[in-house]
């Protein structure tokens, strides 16, 4: 059952996701800018990184930095694996990283604590009844109530969108809901997985399923979060595969009543975790910030190997290897491990109300956590001169020099975005990404050790010379 208080964890999030915000109006394609209008002398003085920039690139990826590198990354997910929000696991992993920075000479390093849902998938089982019984295999999404013990018995209503549920409301009382949207991008189709509960209870479905947002399925079901709202009734929900998905809509076209049974066990608490922050001071700036950040928690299926494992490692090795080489910009080099990011951004959430005061000393903010595959170059946000800043820079690392310019980007770093602070996540070629996510197959084994490496001597490198610009970071 939720704790008292676990209400307020939730909605503090979930307003700000689709806030349509002043970049919304900037050209949103994926564009790699070779050319933009940026000040003369700015751009000089960006050129003359190219000698650090080489440097860098080219001790990350020589031995033995490459391979001591890609062995702590390996080692933390062997050692922690799955490190849901709230668990002792995710909590170790933290104690892990602090010990890691300590060991790594650096001593600017603290924890912030944060309160966060601690959701236990139990026993789930899904079995047709009608036409024929068979069982199919689901994946809970968090943080759904449980059915009764007994289970729940139901006719399914299949639809593929929330117009469509509504042309037959009518028919949805005392049902349960299939969602079967296909994939088109993660940010258009997510909506149903979030949004499938408070959409099929508003019309007295009794439970939800959804077809997993990913575009490829080896029978694999992908869990993921999902809202509830005040004064709608909490329905269980869970994801099927994409195979099951077409199966129930075939049956369900031919007229054939299909009835289910659903159980779902699980439990949800409030937990004490810790966002990890790892500072560079500033030789000029120091008051000054850019932050590089990946979340260290991830889904309780799976090993969190690509979501965030990564994201993260390659976020935490920026001040270290920087610092390992005696590189210590102008501004404070800021890396974020958020804590709980899987359930709705809460380690963000508390680190923006922490740090209120002091949001206007964000000069950039960055956020791998949509793969760590063959690093193509940024997902920018920002004003057009930020952009146009960003394309000079990454110039300097040519061919990953694309740009894709974009309203909105990364998962914790929205919030930031959201308040018009300028930012990015590492575009990489990451079209499978999606296949893995949030699933038993987000393991190592899905990693290429070369690609890696590139993405964390790519991201510390760009990360140092945004820290070092001689020239104010443009609004
Ligand atoms: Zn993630």
């Amino acid at each position: 059952m939720p704790l008292p208080g676990i209400q307020f964890v939730f909605p503090l999030i979930r307003p700000q996701r689709y806030v349509t915000h002043y970049y919304a109006k900037q050209a949103l394609n994926y564009t790699i800018q070779n050319e933009c209008d940026f000040n003369w002398t700015h751009t000089q003085n960006i050129l003359l990184y190219q000698p650090t920039v080489n440097y860098i690139k080219n001790i990350v990826n020589s031995q033995p930095i490459a391979d001591d590198f890609y062995e702590k990354y390996s080692k933390f997910v062997d050692k922690f694996g799955a490190r849901p929000s709230g668990s002792s696991t995710l909590e170790r992993a933290i104690d892990h990283m602090v010990d890691l920075t300590f060991q790594s000479g650096l001593n600017d390093v603290w924890t912030e604590s944060v309160k966060v849902p601690h959701w236990q998938r139990g026993y789930e089982s899904l079995t047709m009844i009608l036409p024929r019984t068979r069982n199919m295999t689901i994946l809970g999404l968090g943080p759904s109530v449980p059915t009764p013990t007994a289970g729940i018995v139901a006719e399914v209503v299949v639809v593929n969108s929330f117009t469509e549920l509504e042309t037959i409301a009518h028919t949805v009382p005392g049902k349960i809901v299939l969602f079967n949207a296909h994939f088109t991008s993660y940010q258009e189709t997510v909506k149903y997985r979030q949004y499938c509960a408070i959409a099929a209870a508003k019309h007295g479905a009794i439970a939800v399923l959804v077809r997993s947002i990913t575009p490829f399925s080896l029978y694999t079901p992908h869990t993921g979060s999902l809202y509830y709202e005040e004064g709608i009734r909490k329905i269980p929900a869970a994801a099927v595969t994409l195979e099951d998905a077409d199966f129930l809509q075939r049956v369900y076209n031919r007229r054939k009543k299909v009835v289910v049974k659903l159980k779902m066990f699980n439990d949800l608490s409030l937990k004490e975790s810790r966002n990890v922050i790892i500072d560079v001071k500033g030789q000029e700036n120091p008051d000054n910030i850019v932050i590089v950040s990946g979340h260290i928690d991830s889904w309780d299926v799976g090993k969190g190997a690509i979501d965030d494992g990564g994201g993260m490692m390659i976020s935490w090795f920026v001040p270290v290897i920087l610092n390992h080489l005696s590189l210590w910009p102008k501004r404070t080099i800021r890396s974020i491990l958020w804590t709980a990011e899987e359930p709705g951004y809460i380690g963000a959430a508390s680190y923006l109300q922490r740090h209120s005061n002091e949001l206007d000393k964000i000069d950039f903010i960055m956020e791998s956590d949509a793969g760590t595959f063959e690093p193509l170059g940024l997902e920018v946000v920002g004003s057009p001169d930020v952009r146009c800043l960003i394309a000079k820079v990454l110039k300097l690392f040519a061919p990953m020099d694309a740009i894709k310019n974009v309203n909105i980007t990364g998962s914790d770093i929205e919030l930031f975005l959201n308040l018009g602070i300028p930012g990015a996540s590492l575009l990489n070629q990451n079209d499978q990404y999606f296949w893995f996510h949030h699933t038993q197959a987000d393991t190592l084994t899905v990693q290429n050790k070369t690609n890696v490496v590139k993405c964390a001597a790519f991201w510390a490198a760009v990360t140092y010379v945004i820290a070092d610009l001689p020239f104010d970071i443009p609004p």
